[in-house]
Order: structure tokens, then C-alpha cells, then sequence
């Protein structure tokens, strides 16, 4: 019996690690649930599940919460603090689900346990990245990549030093992959959020629709892939079956393949090192019929370049892009600034000021509001 713990619980990872982790009730126990403000469905839940604790980021919604729970046995708690708690009480496996920066703190909480870290929560790898591996190593804690192409090369890669020569992530090109300019000047938050082979949450459908989030990925490769920046491409595959690709010295080139369902990679890093079985459709090549492959336009797609420079110069450049853009995504979302508006922001803030590397969490969570700052009075003039 192992205990779990899902760090954004109500959101579309932590639904898919629910769905896995209670069709085998007899081998998986939810110690902690989390979520930022869905009382009704985290209370729901947890007393399905028959959870430890649940905890809410609102901490005005904890009287909520406690009426929710009253007489189900499920302890409640609320506010950041909670959740950074209920992280740290040590699960077996923790999957870290937050989105955004807000993931930061629990999942390193999360990992200083030392146990097995699931990690769907790219943001806070970009903008922490050496900071919550060096946390990983000297805890003792397994972090395991959720992310579908970062599972796919886990995968695939033989860690013996000096082997691989390449790791190739994969990108579906997002709703807008034969889009011109001009016609995403005016496309609205609905037409983003419509991913033609993935369900998922707003924030990275977006990042998609933009192709940052294959940029933020390039960044979470280097961080969970001892490789350099300069071996790490993006390729862009529309059918989304291969899900990233690890090429060797000898030429070899190894792919994992599936249906485009975030289940596999999660029930990958849930059973791990072991395999559990899901009711995930099985890929059947003769259907799909022809994989395409085309390289990424990053002229249409400035976000992709954006980040791969970030990439290349390290230091604080990718907390200060990803603030920048989770800023921008929330701004897009509410109806404030364009489409193409976010990828602009990004470089503005990202050309206004050059911080120091940050040397810990702390650093990076004041280039975090330092950023999110400017990035905000860049849209207030985007928007005048
Ligand atoms: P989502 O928006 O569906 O869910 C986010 C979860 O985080 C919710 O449970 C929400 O309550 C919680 N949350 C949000 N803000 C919070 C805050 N300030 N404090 C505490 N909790 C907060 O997002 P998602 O699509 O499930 O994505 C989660 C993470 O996984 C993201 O980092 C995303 O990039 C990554 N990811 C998602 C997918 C996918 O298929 N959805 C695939 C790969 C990676
Ligand atoms: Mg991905």
C-alpha cells in the first residue's frame, strides 16, 4: 500500500491521477488533496477517497471547507501555509499538479521528504530549476517527469554520461499551427483554449496555442535531463503519437509512442518502476495513418524563441520569462490584452531588467513578483 498525496487535486492532472490511483483502491491510499478555491469538488473528493486532509489555498474558504467535510472524517485546513503542510506530511507519491509559480513551495516541500515527486508543475522548474534538483539530490527524493514529453524520454534514455546526443521533444503546433499573423491578432480566449489532441487546463492551453509551452519544456528538459541546452530541439508533429524522441552517438533514435491521454505518462510515474494497467485507448497505427513532422515557424511563434533564448542564457532569464507569461496568459484570459499581445509583453519585461541568478527559493520568488510587476505595467500600456 503506498500513500499518495495530489498537489492540485481539482484540476486536469490531478482528475487524471484520481482516476488511476481509485481504480486500484488495494494498492493506493490519498493521504493529502489540494486545491486554490473548488470547495464543492475538493470536498467531493475527499470523502470519496476517504482522504487524510484536504486544504484549500483560499484561506477565506475554510469555514466552507469544514462544512463540507463535517462528519466524513476528513481533517480540513486552508491557506498557502496548509498546503505547504500538507505537502511535507510525506506521502509515498506526491503528484505536484499546481499551476504556475503558486506550485513552488509545496513541491519543494514535497521534496524534501525524499520520497517519489510526480512533476506536472513545469513553471516551477523553469524559474527554480537547478535550486529544486540540488533539493531533490540532497533529500534523496525521486522526481519523476509527468509532463507527456518528459515521460516519453524518461523513457527512453540510457543515463550512462556521453550516450545521448540529442533529446527531440515533440509539439502538436497547437490550434493555430497553419495560422498566419494576421489571423491570430484577434483570436479570443475561447478559439486559444481549444486543443485539437489534449485536455487540459487553460494556462498551458494557451501556453500551447503560443508554442511557450514547448519553450518552458525545453527548459524543464535541461533541468531533468543532464544534456546541454544546445542538444535540446522541438519538433513539431501535429498527430501527437510520439511523444518525444532520445537520439544516441550511434545514430539510434528511440521514441515513445501512445494515445494522446495524460493518464499513460501519469500511470508511468505512478506504478514506477513498475507498470500498472489503464483504460487508455490503445494506439493503432493503420487509423492514425501518416505522421507529419514539421520544424517550428518562430517568426509566427516569437514565444518558442523567446524561451529557447532564456534557455541559452540561464541566470534569471526563465523565472523572469515564465512570470512574464503566466501574467500575460492571465491577462489574455480575462479579455485584457491580444493574442499576440502575451508573446510581446514577455519580451518587453524580459528587455527591461537583467537580475542576478538566483541562489534560492527566496530570490526566485521576489524576480517572480519583480517581473510579474513590470509585466503588468507593459499590458496597462498595451491596453491604453
Ligand atoms: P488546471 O488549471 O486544470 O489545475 C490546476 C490545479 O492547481 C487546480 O487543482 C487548482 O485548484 C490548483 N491551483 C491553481 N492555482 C493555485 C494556487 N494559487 N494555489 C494552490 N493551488 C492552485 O491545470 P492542469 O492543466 O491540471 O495543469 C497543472 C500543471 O500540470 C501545470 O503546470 C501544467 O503546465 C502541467 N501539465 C498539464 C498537462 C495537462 O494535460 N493538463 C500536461 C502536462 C503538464
Ligand atoms: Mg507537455
Amino acid at each position: 500500500m503506498r500513500t499518495v498525496t495530489i498537489l492540485g487535486a481539482t484540476g486536469s492532472v490531478g482528475g487524471s491521477t484520481l482516476d488511476l490511483v481509485e481504480r486500484e483502491p488495494e494498492r493506493f491510499q490519498i493521504e493529502a488533496l489540494t486545491a486554490n478555491s473548488d470547495v464543492d469538488g475538493l470536498a467531493a473528493i475527499a470523502r470519496r477517497t476517504r482522504a487524510k486532509i484536504a486544504v484549500i489555498g483560499d484561506a477565506s474558504r475554510y469555514q466552507a471547507l469544514k462544512d463540507a467535510l463535517a462528519g466524513s472524517g476528513v481533517e480540513a485546513a486552508a491557506g498557502p501555509e496548509a498546503i505547504i503542510d500538507a505537502a511535507r506530511r510525506g506521502a509515498d507519491w506526491t503528484m505536484a499538479s499546481i499551476v504556475g509559480l503558486a506550485g513552488l513551495e509545496p513541491t519543494m516541500a514535497a521534496l524534501s521528504c525524499g520520497k517519489s515527486v510526480a512533476l506536472a508543475n513545469k513553471e516551477a522548474l523553469v524559474s527554480a530549476g537547478s535550486i529544486m534538483i540540488r533539493a531533490a539530490e540532497s533529500a534523496g527524493a525521486r522526481l519523476l517527469p509527468v509532463d507527456s514529453e518528459h515521460n516519453a524520454v524518461f523513457q527512453c534514455y540510457e543515463p550512462e554520461p556521453g550516450r545521448v546526443s540529442r533529446i527531440i521533444l515533440t509539439a502538436s503546433g497547437g490550434p493555430f499551427r497553419t495560422w498566419t499573423r494576421e489571423q491570430m491578432r484577434t483570436v479570443t480566449p475561447a478559439q486559444a483554449v481549444k486543443h485539437p489532441n489534449w485536455s487540459m487546463g487553460a494556462k498551458i492551453s494557451i501556453d500551447s496555442a503560443t508554442l511557450m509551452n514547448k519553450g518552458l519544456e525545453l527548459i524543464e528538459a535541461h533541468h531533468l535531463f543532464p544534456i546541454g541546452a544546445d542538444k535540446l530541439d522541438a519538433i513539431i508533429h501535429p498527430q501527437s503519437v510520439i511523444h518525444s524522441m532520445v537520439e544516441y552517438i550511434d545514430g539510434s533514435v528511440l521514441a515513445q509512442l501512445g494515445a494522446p491521454d495524460m493518464r499513460v505518462p501519469i500511470a508511468h510515474a505512478l506504478a514506477w518502476p513498475e507498470r500498472m494497467a489503464t483504460p487508455c485507448a490503445r494506439l493503432n497505427l493503420a487509423t492514425v495513418g501518416k505522421l507529419e513532422f514539421e520544424t517550428p515557424d518562430e517568426e509566427r511563434f516569437p514565444a518558442l524563441a523567446l524561451a529557447k533564448a532564456a534557455l541559452a542564457a540561464g541566470g534569471a532569464r526563465p523565472a523572469i520569462l515564465n512570470a512574464a507569461n503566466e501574467a500575460a496568459v492571465a491577462a489574455f484570459l480575462g479579455g485584457a490584452i491580444g493574442f499576440l499581445d502575451i508573446a510581446s509583453a514577455v519580451a518587453e519585461v524580459l528587455a527591461q531588467y537583467e537580475p542576478p541568478a538566483p541562489t534560492t527559493l527566496a530570490e526566485v520568488v521576489a524576480i517572480d513578483a519583480e517581473a510579474r510587476q513590470k509585466a503588468a505595467g507593459v499590458m496597462r500600456r498595451m491596453a491604453a
